[in-house]
């Protein structure tokens, strides 16, 4: 109140030490004798509220000079000081922070910028300033996330959320964006402010994250995680397309004995190539992935039909077989895949899962490099075989195995090589089983090792009795892919023959199957060595069915090849099985093996046989398998037919082995010839059968022109017939296309007649030789 104010200084209203300052100011404005301002803190009497004031003090004099008051005109500041303050925060924090910070007007062109901002996306202030920041969109985000954040800002005033935008030296990178709206006080828009970060490591990080949890370090693709992932997100939509899904469960054959011969790191280099091939093979939005091993899943979407999809699997088993090129060689692998397709087989991914690895499984059984379909039958199956597991399990405690022989021989000789024991199941109700009846079935079992001690526990108790009787005998037993596996398998064998003191480990031989030695190279042989070293001999099975390939039989610690009986079977009338044959046993003398072959029916696989060169066999027409007790009787009285002993001297050169292949090449030729008559179809005749120098008994001819039986006259009577037939073919192109009826059914005749000629005239030839 002024009542309160009269008489007063304004020293008297405050604190010692600023009264002495505003005394202080007060002098100053005196001497300098002109008003004078200064910023003072002052504290309202009546609220207590400090407040910063500007102070302007000015000396009154009278008209002498002499000073006689001051004025002091005082004004509170204190608000106009602290929006200084704010502001001059502000442009320190925008001038500083991390974060750049962009400004536009209400029409989205920059205002104004910050030095954060125009280092993050590379471009100066001028740049920028002018600009709508939608010239930074990189275009990787789908448009709908710029419709998403207007409609925010405009709803709620803010948006944040992560953009893909360009930098000026055309650079990708990852920005954290808020962006918020500015208003006035009557709320009329009049700026937006953008704070971003460039969080393009972390981005990447993110996605490294991501793909280490969801790929297989090895080959980048999807792992079990992903797959899954992606087979729940197919079956759901599969539902609503009604489109079919397949899950191919794909597992690599031969892929260990790689790993085995050439490392890890050559392993690795395959799984690599097949997983590329693999992702080749597969169409875009299909997923092709790794589980683990040498184990794969393919998932193809948007099947249309199942014949389709096999032409698709077909096609990537192939591409698989093809030749993988290592640092250290050519390798090969094949696959085996099992396949279920949704919703024939309407389950959930799991099952699915389950299901085509449950077919993959009866892929690999039913001979590898091949698929097969799942299909619910092959569960009752395996119900089934957990009851044979059980018979078998029974039959062994209840001794209704046992083991026949089959006398293996020289042909050439008729001297006893050894007998093979093959395994019989004398079943209570269905009688004697030959042993593919149940071996298959657990081929895969522990039962099979079980089986197999049986079978070498028999195998030597008969040697012993036989030995017993005075016949000195070498006994072959087989041995099964997993009894070879295990990792005991010699300290076991040398205990057995240990209860056998009177058989001489040499009476013992074993026989192995080619396929079952190559699934672990380095272990086969392993046992084989330590097999040799106690004199026991051993053979390798079925020859021919695996890879059959050169570097092993060099490595492999074996005498015998058994030449395999499906190619033995058909040599006399399949010249490319006569080849194979023939080529086995070249392969067996260059390596220095004994070749035996199998499956000798007839004596006329013995004579061809023999003129082959191959002296041992085994077969039905030599003997089947029969019962222990039987052989020695067998021995006594057994004689080789006499064919056999004339084709003692005989030596057949390659061109002359040839011929009964020619023979039945030639039949083929002529069978066709035929069929293109009775289809009326000139386009069913062979390739190039107007030319008679282009068959393969053309070109026989013209290789033999110069051997000494080209004298004879079968061969110049063969070489006419030839020429005659292949006129044949040219005309009956014609007389096709005219359809001329009488006078393809008189050309018909007499090419069945000139075939016959040919033939006999080989026959004819061959006897001559
Ligand atoms: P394998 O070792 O190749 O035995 C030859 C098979 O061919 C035998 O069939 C034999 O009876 C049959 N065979 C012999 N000569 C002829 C012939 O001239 N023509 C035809 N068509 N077949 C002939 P089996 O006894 O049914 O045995 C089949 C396979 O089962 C054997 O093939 C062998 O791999 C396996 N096996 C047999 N016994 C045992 C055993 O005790 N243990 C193991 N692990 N496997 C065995
Ligand atoms: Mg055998
Ligand atoms: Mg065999």
């Amino acid at each position: 109140k002024e009542s309160e104010l009269l008489g007063k200084t304004d020293y008297d209203f405050v604190d010692k030490e600023l009264a002495d300052s505003f005394r202080q100011h007060d002098k100053k404005a005196e001497k300098a004798n002109q008003a004078l301002s200064n910023e003072e803190w002052l504290t309202f009497a009546d609220d207590g509220h400090t407040g910063l004031f500007e102070t302007i003090k000015t000396p009154l004099k009278n008209n002498k000079g002499k000073t006689i008051g001051i004025l002091g005109i005082a004004r509170d500041i204190t608000e106009r000081k602290q929006a200084e303050e704010q502001s001059r925060l502000a442009t320190s924090v925008f001038t500083n922070t991390q974060e750049g910070i962009l400004i536009t007007n209400k029409d989205n062109h920059i205002i104004d910028v910050n030095p954060a901002g125009c280092k993050i996306t590379g471009y100066s202030r001028e740049e920028l300033l002018g600009k709508n920041p939608r010239f930074l969109n990189a275009h990787i985000q789908p448009a709908e996330t710029y419709t998403e954040m207007w409609q925010s800002i405009s709803d709620t005033g803010h948006w944040q959320g992560d953009l893909w935008n360009r930098k000026k030296n055309d650079e990708v990178y990852a920005e954290r964006l808020s962006i918020a709206k500015v208003e006035d006080e009557s709320g009329l828009l009049t700026h937006y402010v953008g704070i971003f970060s460039d969080i393009t490591y972390i981005k990447e990080h993110q996605t490294e994250l991501e793909k280490i949890a969801n790929n297989d370090p090895l080959t980048g693709l999807p792992n079990r995680l992903l797959l899954r992932d992606r087979m729940s997100q197919a079956l759901a939509q599969a539902s609503r397309h009604h489109k079919l899904i397949a899950v191919c469960y794909l597992d690599l054959d031969g892929f260990k004995p790689i790993n085995d011969q050439y490392g890890h790191k050559a392993g690795d280099l395959v799984l690599v190539e097949i997983a590329k091939r693999l992702q080749q093979g597969v169409r875009t939005g299909d997923t092709a992935s790794r589980l683990g091993g040498d184990e794969f899943v393919l998932l193809m979407l948007d099947i249309e039909t199942s014949e389709k999809l096999e032409h698709i699997i077909q096609r990537i088993v192939h591409d698989i077989a093809e030749p993988i090129e290592l640092p250290d060689g050519i390798v090969s692998v094949s696959a085996s895949i099992g396949v279920t397709i949704y919703p024939y087989d309407n389950n959930e991914a799991d099952i699915l899962l389950r299901h085509a690895d449950q077919a993959m499984y009866e892929a690999k059984q039913s001979g590898k490099n091949c698929f097969v379909f799942f299909d619910s039958k092959s569960e009752q199956k395996q119900a089934k075989t957990q009851t044979i597991y059980r018979e078998i399990e029974l039959a062994i405690t209840e001794n209704q195995f046992q083991l026949y022989y089959q006398p293996k021989i020289n042909m050439r000789t008729g001297s006893i090589v050894g007998v093979e024991a093959l395994i019989r199941w004398q079943h209570p109700e269905k009688g004697l089983l030959s042993s593919n009846t149940f071996l298959t079935a657990i081929e895969n079992h522990p039962l099979i090792i079980k089986l197999g001690d049986w079978v070498l526990q028999e195998a030597l108790s008969q040697l012993q009795l036989w030995q017993a009787q005075g016949l000195n005998l070498i006994v072959s037993v087989n041995i099964a892919a997993r009894q070879l596996q295990q990792h005991n398998f010699m300290p076991k064998l040398k205990s057995l023959l240990s209860d056998f003191p009177e058989v001489s480990p040499s009476q013992l031989e074993l026989e192995i199957l080619e396929t079952s030695a190559l699934e672990d190279l380095q272990h086969a042989n392993k046992i084989l060595k330590a097999c040799k070293q106690l004199d026991i001999n051993v053979a390798i099975d079925d020859f021919g069915t695996g890879y059959s390939s050169l570097t092993y039989l060099k490595h492999l610690s074996i005498q015998t090849i058994k030449i395999d009986q499906s190619f033995v079977h058909d040599i006399l009338v399949d010249p490319s099985d006569m080849s194979i044959v023939d080529g086995i046993l070249q392969l067996a003398k260059a390596f220095n093996r004994t070749p035996l072959a199998e499956g000798v029916e007839t004596n006329n696989h013995g004579s061809l046989l023999l003129m082959l060169g191959c002296e041992l066999g085994q077969g039905y027409a030599i003997s089947r398998p029969i019962p222990a007790n039987k052989i020695p009787a067998w021995i006594s009285t057994y004689k080789i037919p006499d064919e056999w002993k004339q084709i003692e001297h005989v030596h057949l050169d390659n061109s002359d082995i040839t011929l009964s292949a020619l023979s039945v090449e030639y039949y083929r030729l002529v069978a066709s010839m035929l069929d293109a008559i009775k289809n009326k179809s000139p386009s069913l005749l062979p390739a190039n059968c107007h030319d008679h120098t282009r068959c393969k008994l053309g070109h026989w001819l013209s290789e033999t022109e110069h051997k000494l039986y080209s004298k004879l006259t079968e061969y110049k009577k063969i070489a006419d017939e030839h020429r005659k037939v292949h006129k044949m073919s040219s005309e009956l192109v014609n007389l096709l296309n005219d359809d001329n009826t009488a006078k393809i059914e008189s050309i018909t005749l007499e090419l069945i007649d000139h075939r016959n000629n040919v033939l006999s005239y080989l026959k004819k030839l061959q006897s001559h030789i």
